[in-house]
């Protein structure tokens, strides 16, 4: 036997580690380069002295008023339907959100679902909750072909489908019609979980599944302040469903989860949401200069919804990775075979990370594989 006594899945495996390398230039885990502003930062300081101050306690196990102001905050994507408080759960990051799906609604005996190149999270989620793990493929352009995408629902029989719009690594945003026809194709077996982490980041016309949760009452869509609200520190997450589910969610997750920092911190932020978006904005059109630019260079690109480009292709992405970190500027090596994820920068950050793409490739002379555009 070896030590220390683990579970036989476990052992040898890595823990979850993107590098977080001390560079100038960081566009590798899709961070928000805006820091909050100084009367963002003041309110913030201001809600965790107040918090601090009880402390002794334990926190708001319901966090209401947080609740609240997230159901208010969603509101604004969700068309004509409501959310209500009822509605909304939250956790430390989206990342336990899921976590908490897949503890109550994953399981022995059960399987979770989702469509690859997809968040390379949803594996560990499922192993670590000791849920079935089931791939399906996405197409060429990333998107999800339903007629397949039904079919392996109906020989899979998943109690969860995970389904990111805009998916990481790609950037590709989920038509409505796709949502609904995994809800329908699930049905009352299990829940269809859409996964919008950078739902703010989404072009002018594509809908949210906020506005799709009236029809469907297995429909679940999380949300997190890591990307859009420059909170990946904060570490919060959260989800809009049917009060059912929850209500489920109750039943799992650990006794006062959200300290009461964490919830006073978030209000704060949230207070801020217009400004916030405001650098949202200029994010989405910075992603949408640098998807042109990548192409007028003749490298493959994967349309973005996202605040992240996938670009490719390259025989050796490891050399250009490397050649790029060697130009302080770090990107991810993610994604299917050949291609790189580049997060979206500061306007400063893009032309720094532009300029050593060129000076990297030169050196490489490693022609993008990608048709010339
Ligand atoms: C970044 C990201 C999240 C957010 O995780 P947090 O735990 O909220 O920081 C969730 N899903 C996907 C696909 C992501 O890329």
């Amino acid at each position: 036997m070896s030590w220390p006594p683990l579970r036989e899945e476990l052992r040898g495996i890595e823990p979850y580690g993107a590098p977080q390398l001390d560079v100038p230039v960081q566009l590798n885990v899709n961070e928000n380069p805006y820091g909050p502003s100084p009367a963002c930062v003041a309110d913030i300081a201001e809600a965790a002295g107040r918090a601090a101050v009880t402390l002794n306690r334990y926190p708001d196990r319901e966090f209401t008023a947080l609740r609240v102001a997230l159901a208010s905050y969603l509101g604004k994507d969700a068309g004509s339907g409501e959310i209500t408080p009822e509605m909304v759960w939250a956790a430390n990051g989206s990342n336990e959100v899921m976590l908490q799906l897949l503890q109550a609604f994953g399981g022995p005996g059960r399987t979770a679902l989702s469509f690859a190149p997809t968040y390379s999270m949803y594996p560990e989620y499922a192993r670590d909750t000791h849920t079935r793990w089931v791939a399906g493929r996405r197409e060429s352009d990333f998107g999800i072909d339903l007629d397949a995408a039904r079919a392996l629902v109906a020989q899979e029989r998943p109690s969860v489908v995970l389904l990111p719009s805009p998916n990481n690594p790609t950037g590709t945003a989920l038509p409505p019609e796709a949502v609904i026809a995994l809800c329908e194709a699930v049905g009352d077996d299990g829940i269809v979980v859409v996964d919008e982490a950078y739902g703010e980041f989404r072009r002018e016309g594509v809908p949210s599944a906020l506005e799709l949760l009236g029809l469907r009452r297995n429909l679940v869509v999380t949300r997190t302040l890591s990307k859009a609200f420059a909170g990946a520190g904060m570490r919060l997450g959260y989800l809009a469903a049917d009060p059912a589910i929850t209500a489920a969610i109750r039943v799992v997750r650990l006794p006062y989860h959200l300290s009461a920092v964490t919830q006073a911190v978030a209000l704060a932020a949230l207070d801020h949401a217009p400004e916030l978006l405001g650098k949202v904005d200029e994010l989405r059109a910075e992603r949408d200069r640098l998807v042109t630019h990548l192409r007028a260079e003749g490298y493959e690109v994967a349309d973005s919804d996202a605040n992240f480009v996938l670009f490719g292709r390259f025989a050796d992405r490891h050399a250009l990775w490397q050649g790029l970190l060697d130009r302080g500027v770090l990107i991810r090596e993610t994604g299917p075979d050949g291609w790189l994820r580049v997060s979206v920068g500061t306007p400063e950050e893009m032309a720094a990370f532009r300029s050593a793409l060129a000076d990297a490739q030169a050196d490489l002379q490693n022609e993008p594989i990608g048709e010339r555009a």
